[in-house]
This record gives structure tokens, C-alpha cells and sequence, in this order.
């Protein structure tokens, strides 16, 4: 079975394998395997940039659109050096399950520009930004195409983006999602993707057998994602035992405080240097012994090379397609039960569908509302793949994409293909 894997693939050709498993399981006629598995549309764009010191940059952006059977397309916007084609690719067809997984009225998309924003001014961002908003414009709108953040974006980066396409087309909240609140976004959308991990990473603990008050935790990334899910484990008495990002780890087997490591990280921007745990080699961050491993930051961080040494119960996936198939597979066989991206952390789409029908009603919600209803999304999700994955003896991934797949699949039959 390994050597199926043995050749290494690109970020599409792994989201396509997990996706064509399940849908062989599924029974789907190859035909009808293909029109699911490809993308409906592709834009590349040139984006030249004049930089503060007076160079010319030249970088590319993306936006794909994977399939729109189910409603507007829906995903976040990265800004990343990596980013190119076959990343958007992928994650765009991530999209498309994990929104019909949560059954939300959405399609998949995701888009992105090859910059790194850390060696950008403010200046330089926004200009990049608005650009870039106007070059897909016409794929764009609010029943159409519906961006929000991802890696290396924020809420400023979309309030941008919104003035922009509003500059064309009018007054137009409902164009972007993950906006600042002043200017229209949800109460509880910059936590929700964390808060979305948190739920699930409960329901798994009580029924994979782990206590979850004490466990021991090890997080990858302290952005957005992994600094919520590090904040609510923590409540909920969890200990965050090791932390990395780009720059360095830190840990502390006693457990990080992590309200001091937020705000450590708001000035420094990294964990690395933390004086509350000792520096640890980012590389070597998923060798950390712990009950629940939570991968947070880049997608394809966890290969053949590190899952052996992998030691864990759970991994629960904050971040996109972190682990390849290969590696999956090695999991499984050392018994660690994986929860994946397109459950995990769809808390953040889900806000972002729960802004985008505040913005068309302009009316708004209490955060506690978005709470509450983000939990109910998240643990009838939960069920639905464990009750799959039950029915069908095959892995929580495997489960998801099934019944991610069969609602795409009904949709597109509705339509007549
Ligand atoms: P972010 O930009 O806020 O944070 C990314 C974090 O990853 C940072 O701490 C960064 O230092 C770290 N990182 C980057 N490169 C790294 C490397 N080589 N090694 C270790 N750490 C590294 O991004 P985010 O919004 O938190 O997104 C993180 C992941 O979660 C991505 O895979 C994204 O697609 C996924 N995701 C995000 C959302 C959302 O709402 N933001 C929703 C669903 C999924």
C-alpha cells in the first residue's frame, strides 16, 4: 500500500487522492469523479508593485474557483512566497468539501498572491491589496465569489479589499468576509477558527479516551488559528507544552502561559525568545511527546520524514492539508487518530457565512449568538463523520470527504450535469 504514495506529490495531487478514495468508496461513476475533482475556473494575474524604496516588484496572484454546485464560492486569500497554482488549487478544492461538510450554502474557492507580507510596509500592502482586488473584480461579488483571510491576510487586509470593490460597484459589505467589526464583520470571527479546532478537539478527546483538562498539548503556528486554539485549550485547562513558528519554538512541559505569550507575540512578532519555556528548534517541534498535536501554521509539514516520530493521540488539523497522504497513513498505523482540516477548522468559514448573512440583512449579532450557533454547526458536523466513519469502518477524513462529497455530488445531479 505505501508504495502508492512513495512518489512525492503536489499539494492538488494529495487533496485529489484523499478526494478519489472516497469518492470510489462512494460509488461514483468515473466520469461524473472527474467533473467533481477539477476546478471550474482559474484567473492568474500580473501585479507589479513600486516598493518605498523605489524598486519595481513583480508578483503573481490567484483566485480559483473550484465548484460552485452548492452557492457562491467561498475561501480566504494567503499571502505567502510559496503560494502558487497547484497550493490555490488545493486549497480551493478544500474548499468545496469542507463547506458542504459544515453545510453551508457555499462553493470552494481560495485565492492568493506570492509576496511575503512580513518584509511589506503597511503602504506596500494596501496597494498590493487593492490591486489585486481590482484584477479579479470580475469574478468577484457577493453571490458570486466571496474572499476572507488566510495565511499572512487579516481583517485590515479585507476592509481593502471591500473599499475597493466598493469603489466600483457601491456600498458592498457582503463582498468579503473576516472584515474589522466597525466596517461590518461578525462579532466572534477572529476567534472562530480556533474555536471551531476547540470544539472538535473536545468531542475527539472524550471519545478517543483523552482527559482533556491536563493533556498535554503541542501547537504548530501562533497566528490567527494557532493562537485561539491555544487561548481556549488553555482555558479549558489543557497544557500548551510547545509552541512554534517561523522564526523558533518554545516549551515548557509544565505548561505555557499563554495569556504572556500572546502578548509577547503581539510586540514581537514570533514566540521565539519567550523567557516563560526553554527554546526548542522549530524543526524538531513534532518530536515533543503530547496527547494532542495541533498543527497550525503551513500546510505539508508533516511527511514520511517526521511522522515516525510523531508521538500522540490525537492530532487535530487547525491548518490545511498538513499532513500527506504517506504520512497519513503512517499515523493511522501507529494508532493516532487524525482529525482533518476540512472538519477542524471549518469554524472559520462558518463565521464568515454567519457575517456574510448579517451583512445582506444588516442586522447584527451578540458574539455569544455566534458562539453558540458556531457550536451547534461544528458538533452536527462532528456527528455526521463520526457516525460515517462508524457506518463504514474508514477514518475520520475518509468519512468527511464521503459526506462532503455526497452533498456536492446530489447538488450537481440536481442541476442536471
Ligand atoms: P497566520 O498568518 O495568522 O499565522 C500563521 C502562523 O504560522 C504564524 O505563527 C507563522 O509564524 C507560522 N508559520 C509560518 N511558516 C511556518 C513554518 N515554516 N514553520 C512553523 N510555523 C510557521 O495564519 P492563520 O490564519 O492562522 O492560518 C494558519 C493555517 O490555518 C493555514 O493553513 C490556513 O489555511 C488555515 N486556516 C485558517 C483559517 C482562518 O480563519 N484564518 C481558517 C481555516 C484554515
Amino acid at each position: 500500500m505505501a508504495d502508492t504514495f512513495r512518489r512525492a506529490m503536489t499539494a492538488y495531487e494529495e487533496v485529489n487522492w484523499q478526494y478519489t478514495k472516497a469518492a470510489e468508496l462512494l460509488g461514483i461513476p468515473a466520469q461524473h469523479q472527474s467533473i467533481l475533482r477539477n476546478c471550474y475556473r482559474e484567473l492568474k494575474v500580473q501585479i507589479t508593485l513600486h516598493r518605498d524604496d523605489g524598486r519595481l516588484e513583480e508578483y503573481f496572484g490567484f483566485r480559483v474557483q473550484h465548484n460552485g454546485a452548492r452557492g457562491p464560492y467561498k475561501g480566504g486569500i494567503r499571502y505567502h512566497p510559496s503560494v502558487d497554482m497547484d497550493e490555490v488549487r488545493a486549497l480551493a478544492s478544500l474548499m468545496t468539501w469542507k463547506t458542504a461538510l459544515v453545510n453551508l450554502p457555499y462553493g470552494g474557492a481560495k485565492g492568493g498572491v506570492n509576496c511575503d507580507p512580513r518584509s511589506m510596509s503597511e503602504k506596500e500592502l494596501q496597494t498590493l491589496t487593492r490591486t489585486f482586488a481590482r484584477k479579479i473584480d470580475m469574478a468577484l461579488g457577493p453571490y458570486r465569489d466571496i474572499p476572507a483571510p488566510d495565511m499572512g491576510t487579516n481583517a485590515k487586509v479585507m476592509a481593502w479589499f471591500m473599499d475597493e470593490y466598493g469603489r466600483k460597484h457601491g456600498y458592498t459589505p457582503a463582498i468579503v468576509t473576516g472584515k474589522p467589526v466597525p466596517l461590518g464583520g461578525s462579532r466572534g470571527r477572529e476567534s472562530a477558527t480556533g474555536l471551531g479546532v476547540f470544539y472538535v478537539a473536545q468531542r475527539a478527546c472524550r471519545d478517543y479516551g483523552v482527559e482533556l483538562r491536563g493533556a498535554r498539548v503541542v501547537v504548530q503556528g501562533f497566528g490567527n488559528v494557532g493562537s485561539w486554539v491555544c487561548r481556549y485549550l488553555h482555558d479549558a485547562g489543557a497544557r500548551i507544552i510547545a509552541v512554534g513558528d517561523s522564526d523558533g519554538a518554545v516549551r515548557n512541559e509544565k505548561g505555557l502561559d499563554i495569556p504572556a505569550l500572546a502578548a509577547y507575540v503581539l510586540e514581537r512578532r514570533t514566540v521565539s525568545g519567550f523567557p516563560g519555556g526553554d527554546a526548542w528548534a522549530r524543526e524538531r517541534l513534532f518530536e515533543v511527546p503530547c496527547d494532542i498535536l495541533v498543527p497550525a501554521a503551513l500546510n505539508g509539514v508533516i511527511t514520511d520524514a517526521n511522522a515516525p516520530a510523531i508521538e500522540a493521540k490525537l492530532v487535530v488539523e487547525g491548518a490545511n492539508n498538513p499532513i500527506s497522504p504517506h504520512a497519513d497513513h503512517l499515523l493511522a498505523e501507529k494508532g493516532i487518530t487524525v482529525v482533518p482540516d476540512i472538519l477542524a477548522n471549518a469554524g472559520g468559514v462558518t463565521v464568515s457565512y454567519f457575517e456574510w448573512t448579517q451583512n445582506l440583512q444588516q442586522f447584527y449579532w451578540e458574539e455569544k449568538e455566534v458562539q453558540q450557533k458556531l457550536e451547534a454547526v461544528m458538533d452536527k458536523a462532528y456527528q455526521e463523520v463520526s457516525a460515517m466513519a462508524k457506518k463504514r469502518q474508514v477514518s475520520l477524513r475518509r468519512a468527511a470527504f464521503m459526506v462532503a462529497i455526497q452533498r456536492v455530488y446530489e447538488a450537481v445531479l440536481l442541476r442536471g450535469i
